[in-house]
């Protein structure tokens, strides 16, 4: 395991500062970022970038989000400790941990095996422990609904109703919507039963794949 010592530390608060600056304003979200050791999750050869604010390579042709994605998200999500929140696309386990970190209950649901088998060996060890979870996650978990969140961190083509339906009353879907290249990041909140939705900036996901999702990658 890679240590985790001063350098590291420092390295994460600058880029809480300049999460911060760019315009994330939850202080659990950036709390939970600057506690998470992102070194960690990249190989040794991509070591040294592990704190910029960019997203790198995890293997599979997948990636591991910038942490402005991350914390953009996340934000939108509105965690509460407590939460019981599903997150679509595991990948490195990143977003996860941060989700743990906010004492949310995380179930996290991955579609590629060896990324799936991969990040459930390492995880744990560095004390984040979600509910791992293998399939396609463009429709959603149904045997674990409802949830409090949703969070979905690969572009979809369009929202699932399969996700809508798994909300409990007053949760929140975080999901990016658009074509292969470019998503605007949707919110929908269930308030009694309806669906309010808004939107926000752009951004650039892998494509949610599966039966809800893209056909192929
Ligand atoms: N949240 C990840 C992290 O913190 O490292 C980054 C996720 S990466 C941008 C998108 C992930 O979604 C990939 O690991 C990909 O295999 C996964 N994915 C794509 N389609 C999926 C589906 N239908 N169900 C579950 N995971 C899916």
């Amino acid at each position: 395991m890679k240590s985790d010592g001063y350098r590291e530390r420092g390295l994460r608060n600058k880029l809480v500062k300049k999460l911060r600056e760019k315009g994330i304003r939850d202080e659990a979200v950036l709390d939970a970022i600057g506690k998470v050791p992102r070194h960690v999750f990249f190989d040794d050869a991509l070591l040294n970038h592990a704190y910029e604010d960019k997203a790198f390579p995890i293997g599979e042709g997948q990636t591991i989000s910038q942490p402005f994605t991350v914390a953009f998200q996340t934000e939108k999500l509105e965690v509460k400790r407590g939460d019981k929140v599903l997150e679509i696309g595991t990948g490195s386990g990143y977003q996860a941990a941060v989700l743990l970190e906010m004492g949310a209950t995380v179930y996290t649901i991955e579609y590629n095996r060896k990324l799936y088998d991969g990040t459930r060996a390492f995880l744990p060890n560095l004390g984040y422990n979600p509910f791992f979870l293998f399939g396609d996650g463009s429709k959603g978990y149904p045997a674990k609904a409802p949830y409090d969140k949703i969070l979905v961190t690969a572009g979809a083509p369009v929202v699932p109703e399969t996700l809508t339906d798994q909300l409990s009353e007053g949760g929140i879907l975080v999901i990016p919507v658009g074509d292969r290249e470019r998503q605007v990041m949707v919110r929908i909140r269930k308030v009694k039963g309806k669906l309010i939705k808004e939107e926000f900036d752009y951004f650039a996901f892998v494509p949610l794949l599966g039966e809800k999702g893209w056909k192929n990658a």
